[in-house]
């Protein structure tokens, strides 16, 4: 059977192709709102391309092969901008499509949309591209808040179940704290998506062991996809949990990332910045090649476990 062809953003690639990948990470954010602070310095897009395709040449000297940049459609998704990175690079970018969480995304006109029409959106972004671009989403993103899912996440979520059905686009989460793993994983259920199509995002929130356990059991993958960024949840408890995992055997369900940004669009975010901020000093994508993996074989974990993760974990997920 030939191997499935993956939209990356400057063409499709063959799943065997990925090489070593980092499954969430950003080039550029713009929250909400962005746009309408006339006070914020100008973009500079040529600087702004500049640190993103130097951030990713230093990933791929450090032997990344992939990025996935799972950015919503409304919080400053630009495929014009990846697509550039990715030439630049050399490294393959894969965008995403789907709508954020209800309290940081840019939700006014999508809540007049049907859930039908969120998820043709979707699937026209897939088959036929972003806009006029012709740069084709290679992932589906869907977001829960803390504790609760809103009626508005509900609707974006079984449209990309729906839209994941039609297209055989495999979905990732955005979760906050550790929480609603298990209600997301109810909702996809519920639409019949096969939920090792499924990434629970930002499960390295939690340190509990028993919601962990719970999701792996659905065969879905979790993403330990927030290294270095202590300031929500501290490093060591990810790593704990992470070798606790890989030590009972799920290495073939977890993938890694820091959901590092690059950019940002507006003003600059000063309580992000690893220059000044003890609590994000290792938040950057090269972390986990520099810092993680070191301690993992510290821990015992060996190559082939490691290797599971940050290549064979992905290929799965996006060609099955
Ligand atoms: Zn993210």
């Amino acid at each position: 059977m030939p191997m499935k062809s993956i939209n990356t953003v400057t063409g499709s690639v063959s799943a065997d192709k990925l090489g070593t990948t980092l499954m969430h990470e950003h080039l550029l954010i713009g929250l909400a709102g962005w746009e309408l602070d006339t006070k914020a310095p100008r973009f500079e897009r040529k600087t702004a391309l500049k640190t993103a395709v130097d951030r990713l040449k230093e990933l791929k000297d450090l032997g990344l092969g992939t990025f996935v940049d799972p950015c919503p459609n409304d919080i400053g998704r630009d495929v014009n901008f990846m697509a550039e990175v990715g030439y630049a690079s050399g490294v393959n970018v894969v965008c995403s499509t789907g709508l954020y969480k209800e309290d940081l995304g840019n939700t006014a006109y999508f809540k007049h949309r049907s859930l039908e029409e969120i998820s043709d959106i979707l699937v026209s972004e897939i088959k036929d591209g972003v806009g006029e671009t012709g740069i084709k989403a290679g992932l589906i993103k869907c977001a829960t808040g803390k504790d609760h899912i809103t009626e508005y996440e509900q609707k974006c979520l079984r449209a990309a179940a729906r839209a994941a059905k039609k297209t055989g686009t495999p979905i990732t989460t955005h979760t906050e704290d550790g929480t609603m793993g298990r209600e997301q994983l109810n909702i996809f259920a519920e639409e019949g998506v096969d939920l090792a199509h499924v990434i629970i995002g930002h499960s390295c929130g939690s340190s509990d062991l028993k919601y962990h356990t719970d999701l792996l059991d659905r065969g879905c993958y979790l993403g330990f996809d927030r290294f270095g960024l202590d300031l929500v949840h501290p490093d060591r408890l990810r790593l704990a949990a992470l070798i606790g995992l890989v030590g009972i055997g799920f290495e073939k369900q977890l993938v890694l990332s820091h959901d590092s940004v690059a950019c940002w669009l507006g003003r600059e975010m000063p309580e992000l910045d690893p220059k000044t901020q003890k609590a994000v000093r290792n938040w950057h994508p090269a972390h986990i090649f520099k810092n993680i993996l070191p301690a993992l074989k510290e821990a015992g974990v060996g190559d082939q476990k490691i290797n599971s993760m940050l290549v064979d974990n992905p290929r799965r997920f996006f060609e099955t």
